[in-house]
């Protein structure tokens, strides 16, 4: 049976809005000296906003077909965009069998027949170059860049801001507080972001890993696992197979998708990130107790 102290402190943690999957995962955390995060939905909001558009054949089309795509997405920058049409009162257009491909975007069909968007590893896939002088301004920025594209011609982009969680600097400075010597980022954004947002959260840039498919992160937490026990934190279907190779995989309730939260041992209810330092001292002060 379950001691006393486990039980008691997975009900403090509920209270605290971290929900364990068993005693075995508040044990496992108490372990883990190693944190691996996803950056986008879990250190940053990503809904930070839109904030360029180039869209040489028109922005209102552009808009409403980004957002006839990314109405059936659950990607936070797919909220971000879906709200920035709306805010410039364009409908959406109508786009079915939408299919999610992780890590790089969605491809659905209008009348005309295919239409994408996501990163550069989607328009390689859909056969478009992205080297035309009027993207020229997205080269190197250090913003989350979306492409859209009809079949094998882009169409436009957008940038959008990504933006820490007011809580995600302080909640990783607890856990250095408390001995977790290793903390490293993995994104499947491009490496400027990923920089970018590391630099303001103290993540050295030799911990930022980025331009990742979803198997890389679980190569990654795999490399990671030589070293001690490793947590991984996400949101997304790309983080899914990660949180499973995880020591611990935990998954952010208040957001993430569902896949996320059934791969993940530990849900965190809120997107308070000082909630998941809290509840590993939690689990390291439980152990102590048992033990
Ligand atoms: P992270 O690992 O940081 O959470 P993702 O792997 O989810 O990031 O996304 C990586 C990149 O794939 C995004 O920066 C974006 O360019 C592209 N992408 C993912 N999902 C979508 C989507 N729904 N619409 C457009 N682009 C997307
Ligand atoms: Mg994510």
């Amino acid at each position: 049976s379950v001691p006393a102290a486990i039980l008691s402190a997975l009900a403090a943690a509920a209270r605290g809005g971290v929900l364990f999957k068993g005693g075995a995962a508040l044990e496992t955390l108490a372990d883990a000296g190693i944190f691996a995060f996803d950056k986008t939905g879990t250190l940053t909001t990503g809904k930070a906003g839109v904030t360029q558009v180039i869209a040489p054949e028109g922005e209102d089309a552009f808009l409403s077909l980004i957002a006839g795509l990314e109405a059936q997405s659950e990607h936070p920058i797919a909220d971000a965009i879906r709200r920035h049409a709306e805010s410039r009162g364009v409908g959406r257009a109508q786009v079915h069998d939408v299919e999610t491909v992780p890590s790089e975007g969605i491809i659905g069909r209008d009348s005309t027949g295919p239409v994408w968007a996501g990163n550069p590893r989607m328009a390689r896939r859909m056969g478009a170059g992205l080297r035309q002088p009027e993207f020229a301004a997205l080269a190197g920025t250090a913003q989350t860049v979306v492409w859209l594209g009809r079949g094998d011609r882009v169409l436009g982009a957008v940038s959008l801001a990504d933006r820490p969680r007011a809580t995600s600097a302080a909640g990783l400075a607890a856990l250095r507080a408390e001995g977790v010597g290793t903390i490293t980022m993995m994104t499947g954004d491009h490496r400027a972001v990923g920089l970018r947002i590391g630099a303001e959260l103290g993540i050295a840039p030799q911990d930022v890993h980025a331009d990742l498919l979803p198997e890389d992160k679980v190569r990654l937490v795999g490399e990671l696992a030589g070293r001690g026990r490793v947590a991984f934190v996400g949101d997304g279907v790309n983080d899914a197979a990660a949180l499973a190779r995880a020591d611990v995989g935990i998954a952010m309730g208040a957001a993430g998708s569902e896949v996320a939260l059934q791969a993940a041992d530990v849900a965190l209810l809120s997107d308070d990130m000082g909630r998941l330092a809290a509840a590993h001292r939690l689990a390291r002060r439980t152990r102590r107790v048992i033990r």
